[in-house]
């Protein structure tokens, strides 16, 4: 292998002093020659589609139990097969995962999409032609439309090898290459590169916007390919996929046949960040196939989907107390003298957005003082610094503050999707009041009304670091993901360990709500709680 690169890079240059063309600039080497040997060693131009299949796994983006551990692992992904089919431009995964608790809109990736429910059926499709995106939940059911996803799927194609190879010679690519000595790489589905290596990096901005990386290794085979997305809480994110174990496919095409993927810095030493999530999807795939492929038809409903308004539904509680629905999130929005209280910022900016239009609507001319977010989990969290940016303070557990002031509420360039801190830094973030921990409990009050905030304790394996809220005179109790009214299929055992945990926190407060005010799903009574969740007694 060593001898496979050395002479590989004696060809094109790089070995003698002599070096490339003289526009090449120092550090870098002349891409024109290292494209060609790569594509010839992968077989790019023979290979139009490709399929594959085997086992996989997926992490849950964005859920982590504490932030500096891993994305949790999933239900594995069964039956796993993927068709790539280049020149059509399109991507179709199929896999079987047991329902339950996971949101029907969850790949390996990303996580939670707005809008929708939990997955209900085991068969699941993702696929993406062109600039449609759509998933299927369950043979024959109705493909739903994923319109936010269809370009980070699309991205997907062409980060893989042979597909970034085909975007990567496009003139509009503008690749450049440079040399570097890698010195070894391991993830949990085995090493990449053991051994110091001197190896080549191609650059090539795909889909007129992601500068995505390719490192080229001995043999002229593609290792990893890195860029980085927009993510609505870590802004711009590291995205990249590994490859190992090569196959010969025939024909002078060779394709991996083990795929590793993190969504975020693969950063066992947490420096400097916080965030410890990284491994989203991996798997090995043994049984391949090329250039056998049919057209992936867009289903009519998908072809017409536009990325839908967010509609903010509102449903009075209390007088001067709000719930504002509308999406897979809530949120809670509660009137004082002279501010708005709101309990969570899910999602993303725009969702938040929206949902602060509405508040104003409501209550003009009050400023929306403080944000209470419930956890830690991403898609709690998208529109944290949005509140921030608009003049809330953040309130949460005191667990989650490091995390927050050093990743969220900071004045770090957001340049894929520029968010409005980004666009128009506040000088709050050095100088105000941005944030206010909570350690067990915490009164926003103005002498007529309370708004208590409790630690959620014990709470099991969903998070750490979890708040609720409650007002006792209206006998209303807010919380996030401790019970999701109505959703959970018949079938899951009842009740669950949050629900568990937030009827001993209830009780050992002393608190007596009359009414459940849910981040996922409908307000219910407290008595309805119990009916719901009560199958052998919620107290043990
Ligand atoms: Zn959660
Ligand atoms: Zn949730």
């Amino acid at each position: 292998m060593r001898k496979t690169i050395l002479a590989a890079l004696a060809a094109i240059g790089l070995q003698t002093g002599q070096a490339a063309a003289q526009d090449v600039l120092p550090g870098h080497v002349d891409p024109a020659p290292v494209l060609d040997a790569v594509a010839k060693a992968m077989g790019v131009d023979k290979l139009r589609c490709v399929s594959f299949a085997g086992t996989a796994y997926a992490g849950q983006v964005g859920q982590n139990i504490t932030q500096d551990t891993d994305w949790p692992l999933g239900e594995p992904l069964e039956e796993y097969e993927r068709t790539i089919d280049f020149d059509r431009k399109s991507s179709v995964e199929r896999f079987t995962r047991e329902p339950g608790m996971n949101p029907a809109s969850w790949k390996y990736g990303p996580g939670w999409r707005g809008g929708t429910p939990l997955q209900e059926n085991e068969r699941q499709a993702f696929a993406v032609s062109g600039e449609h995106a759509w998933y299927v939940d369950g043979h024959g059911s109705e493909p739903v439309p994923a319109p936010t996803s269809a370009e980070l799927w699309q991205l997907d194609i062409w980060m893989t090898p042979h597909g970034f190879m085909k975007a990567a010679r496009l003139p509009e690519a503008h690749t450049t290459a440079i040399w570097r000595w890698e010195l070894g790489e391991s993830g949990r589905d085995g090493a990449t590169t053991s051994d110091i290596a001197k190896v080549i990096v191609l650059s090539a901005t795909v889909l007129g916007r992601y500068r995505v990386n390719a490192t080229v290794r001995a043999g002229n085979l593609i290792q990893r390919t890195q860029t980085r997305v927009p993510h609505p809480v870590l802004g711009d994110m590291n995205y990249e996929h590994e490859f190992t174990e090569w196959k010969d496919l025939g024909n002078g095409v060779v394709f991996p046949a083990g795929w590793h993927h993190h969504d975020g810095w693969d950063d066992e030493r947490q420096v400097p960040l916080l965030s410890g999530g990284h491994n989203s999807f991996g798997g090995t795939f043994p049984r391949m196939r090329m250039n056998d492929c049919e057209p992936v038809a867009v289903p009519d409903s998908v072809l017409g989907a536009a990325r839908p308004p967010s509609a903010v539904d509102v449903q009075e509680l209390a007088h001067g107390a709000w719930l504002l629905g509308g999406t897979s999130h809530n949120s809670a929005a509660i009137e004082f003298k002279d501010f708005v209280a709101v309990v969570e910022a899910p999602l993303n900016e725009r969702r938040s957005l929206a949902v602060i239009e509405r508040i104003v609507e409501l209550v003009p001319d009050k400023p929306i003082r403080y944000l209470i977010n419930t956890h830690a989990h991403y898609d709690h969290l998208g529109g944290l610094r949005t509140y921030l940016h608009i003049g809330a303070t953040i309130l949460t557990h005191q667990r989650n503050r490091l995390f927050y002031e050093s990743e969220l509420l900071n004045y770090e360039p957001r340049t894929l999707q520029p968010d409005m801190v980004s666009l128009h830094p506040p000088t709050e973030i050095s100088e105000g009041y941005t944030i206010e921990d909570v350690d067990e409990k915490y009164i926003l009050g103005d002498g007529e009304r309370f708004l208590e905030i409790y630690y959620v304790q014990g709470i099991g394996t969903h998070v750490e670091g979890m708040l609720m809220a409650y007002l006792p005179k209206e006998r209303i109790i807010i919380e996030g993901d401790l019970y999701d009214p109505g959703l959970l299929p018949k079938e899951h055992a009842r009740p669950t360990e949050t629900e568990r945990a937030f009827f001993r926190n209830v009780e050992q407060n002393r608190l007596q709500p009359l009414l459940v005010a849910p981040i996922h799903g409908a307000a219910v009574s407290w008595e309805e709680f119990l009916n719901e969740t009560v199958q052998d007694g919620i107290e043990e």
